[in-house]
């Protein structure tokens, strides 16, 4: 498939393609969102047993965390756990704490991108749920991306990039998927507790996240 091609093909012939190219190689990055269960939904019928991993930062809702429970009865992925080199314990001796107040990125980079690039120093490429209309930062998402990390080339798929968020819940009813419950309590993107707020009806997808700062992406998208 050419780059011009993926932009009106399928997720499911985009993630078809991602297999056949990077057979084992190739894990899909999720945090449970209504955007990665659409997304796991179309890979494990692609690719039964599709590799999934999630970054368990110690700091997430236990929603969240149940979560991984419910989409891993429902669907067939496998799902890997990583978990930052720190416990919060640890991090809180050596840093304080509320780094995640203090110094987000510095938090985020621990407890996000650090696992994330591990994972990364053992695939060829990651399939992500990013969408070009989740705002300003993802607004010229590519479907497919290709990137040195750490000296490799590495890929990054975004098969939803097209998708809207009403694309995607649409998936999600259609599919009588799993969803995180704290959706219906006004959250609409759901990250670490204690950087995620509620957002008023109507309100930008991504608003509840590190409300109050500038800071709008954890760096697994910018940074990697
Ligand atoms: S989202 Fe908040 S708590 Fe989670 S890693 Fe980033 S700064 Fe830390």
């Amino acid at each position: 498939m050419s780059i011009p091609e993926f932009e009106s093909a399928a997720p499911s012939d985009i993630l078809r393609w991602a297999y056949e190219t990077f057979g084992d190689r190739v894990a899909l990055s999720t945090a449970f969102g209504p955007s990665g269960v659409a997304l796991m939904h179309i890979a494990a019928r692609v690719n039964p047993g599709a590799r999934v991993f999630f970054i368990d930062t110690g700091l997430h809702f236990d929603e969240t965390l149940e979560m991984v429970e419910r989409v891993q009865r429902r669907l067939a992925v496998s799902v890997e756990i990583l978990r930052p080199d720190l416990t919060v314990a640890e991090q809180a001796e050596r840093f304080g704490d509320e780094l995640y107040v203090v110094d987000p990125d510095r938090c985020c980079a621990m407890r996000k991108v650090e696992p994330t690039r591990r994972m990364l120093a053992g695939l060829d490429a990651w399939i992500t749920g990013l969408r070009r209309d989740q705002g300003p930062t993802r607004a010229d998402t590519p479907i497919l991306d290709v990137r040195p990390v750490d000296g490799r080339t590495v890929y990054k798929i975004s098969p939803l990039a097209r998708w809207t968020r009403k694309d995607v819940w649409r998936h999600v009813f259609t599919h009588d998927l799993p969803y995180n419950p704290l959706h219906d309590q006004g959250y609409p993107s759901v990250g670490c507790a204690p950087c995620t707020r509620p957002v008023e009806a109507g309100g930008d997808e991504r608003a509840g996240r590190w409300a109050g700062r500038s800071k709008t992406e954890c760096g697994l998208h910018t940074q990697l």
